[in-house]
């Protein structure tokens, strides 16, 4: 039987009828990173005697009539995501030799449903950057053409999917982290609403923007893994204390009555044609299955959001990055004269190019004399972007666009022009800084690269957003991708 690029679903029936084991399945999937991870680089760590042990206990549990969906099933870590025990990089040479005490919630929870950990993710340092050629160690490579980027900063999570080498993988989504992989490397990627899920030992980046979503083959397996992660945790005071819906019930709502509104200013004249006709396409898919559109809709701030997001998010990545001092764990410099030294010196080393100038640009916004010109002003806009949404989902309730305005690109194309790389998010963007939920999924292949649509939803509705990505996922009849590379 070909274990790899099984969904959760599969697997569980697999697991429940005893046709494979957890064991099985894990090796399998062990297997699949020793043959092809040499050439995609998806992970940093890998952690087979911990897979091992975790999946000869989901065995004992399956035997014993015990487990839920995710019993026994293996996954892929974003390196960002605390894992007690086990090396925590954030994709960055300051952790290169980082192992945190305790578990982030969200790994917490997937162990306390039986996931196996397969290992940590590749992703750009600090989960800054989009196209994993941030990460302070080699690159990951996509798997649909090697020579190209995975997309980021969760690059690591989608490749490891995509590549079959894990059945689902966790990332996180600043802005854009884990859809614009997932559309460049064709696997399913979810931002859940902010506050949906708990950060507690997600190391920050920008602590109003961040959350951490699954990867995954189907929108099915999307919901059974948000349905593990989701929920107030009384470790994160961000997190929602509002109840949890059971996304697996409402997904087969169909598409039938649903309002969708599509955002003019997602399609910049830039756009690639290729991705405009499959979004375009993807559409009329749904409203062949009884959806009504409105493809005229305006958010007029929505040009602002770039600008808005690189003043918000490195500023707070300015205060969360403070920490990393020398002197409380991670990389230390100590043959400096001066702790001042020491200090400038560890920072100096540790940090890579793009990190740095997040530091600076973020230094800058909140400093005294510009922070009501920036900082302030950003936070503004933000509130604009906010209002615009909120606007649009009296009218309509879902909005729809590409994920990101081309397929991935070559390695090495943007890395000098950092402006050229910032606006691959233009699509993704503007949800992080509103706080909503939001979906890409795969909707078609140009030139054999895959395209992600974007379903975005409002706060707290991603049973919404799910239940419009499986119908579009039944409409067009698409089974999971799978790139020529074996
Ligand atoms: N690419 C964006 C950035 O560099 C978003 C990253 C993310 O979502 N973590 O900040």
């Amino acid at each position: 039987m070909d274990l790899a690029y099984l969904t959760i679903e599969r697997a569980r029936e697999l697991l429940d009828s005893r046709q494979v084991s957890s064991v099985e399945l894990t090796r399998a999937c062990l297997d699949r990173v020793e043959a092809l991870d040499g050439r995609i680089n998806a992970f940093l760590t890998t952690t087979p005697e911990l897979a091992l042990a975790q999946a000869e206990e989901a065995d004992r549990r399956l035997a014993r009539g015990e487990g839920g969906p995710l019993t026994g099933v293996p996954m892929a870590l974003k390196d960002v995501l605390s894992t007690a025990g086990v090396r925590t990089t954030c994709g960055s040479k300051m952790l290169e030799n980082f192992t945190p005490l305790y578990d982030a919630t969200v790994v917490a929870r997937l162990r306390d449903a039986g996931a196996i950990t397969l290992g940590k993710t590749n992703m750009d340092e600090f989960a800054m950057g989009s196209s994993n050629e941030n990460s302070a160690f080699e690159p990951t490579r996509n798997p649909w053409d090697t020579e190209r980027v995975p997309g980021g900063s969760s690059g690591g999570s989608a490749a490891a999917v995509a590549a079959g080498e894990a059945v689902f993988s966790l990332g996180t989504d600043t802005g854009g982290s884990i859809r614009q992989p997932a559309a460049y490397c064709g696997v399913v990627g979810l931002k859940p609403t902010y506050g949906r899920v708990s950060r507690f030992g997600l190391v920050a980046f920008a602590s109003s923007l961040d959350q951490a979503g699954p990867l995954t083959r189907t929108v099915g397996d999307a919901a059974l893994a948000l349905q593990a992660i989701a929920g107030h945790d009384p470790r994160d005071s961000t997190s929602a204390p509002i109840e949890v819906p059971d996304f697996i019930a409402r997904l087969d709502g169909g598409a039938s009555g649903l309002r969708i509104g599509v955002p003019v200013e997602y399609f910049p004249p830039d756009t690639q044609p290729g991705v405009r006709e499959a979004v375009s396409r993807a559409i009329n898919d749904l409203v062949a299955a009884g959806a009504t559109v409105d493809w005229e809709v305006s958010l007029p701030s929505t040009p602002y959001a770039l600008a808005t997001y690189y003043i918000i998010a490195p500023s707070e990545a300015s205060a969360n990055l403070a920490r990393y001092d020398g002197v409380k764990y991670g990389y230390s410099y100590q043959d400096g004269a001066t702790m001042w030294e020491n200090m400038e010196t560890t920072r100096g080393l540790g940090f890579g190019d793009e990190v740095k100038r997040r530091i600076m640009l973020g230094t800058y916004a909140l400093s005294a004399g510009y922070y009501d010109a920036y900082y302030l002003k950003a936070q503004k806009v933000r509130t604009l972007i906010r209002a615009e949404f909120d606007e649009a989902f009296r009218k309509y309730d879902v909005l729809v666009a590409p994920t990101a305005p081309s397929v991935a690109f070559p390695l090495g194309s943007k890395v000098n022009d950092p402006y050229a790389m910032y606006l691959n998010d233009v699509c993704t963007l503007p949800v992080n800084i509103a706080g909503l939920p939001g979906i890409s999924v795969p909707c078609g292949l140009v030139d054999g690269l895959p395209v992600g649509l974007q379903i975005i939803g409002r706060p707290f509705d991603e049973a919404g957003v799910l239940r419009a990505a499986r119908a579009y996922e039944l409409a067009a009849g698409s089974e999971a991708l799978r790139p020529p590379l074996d």
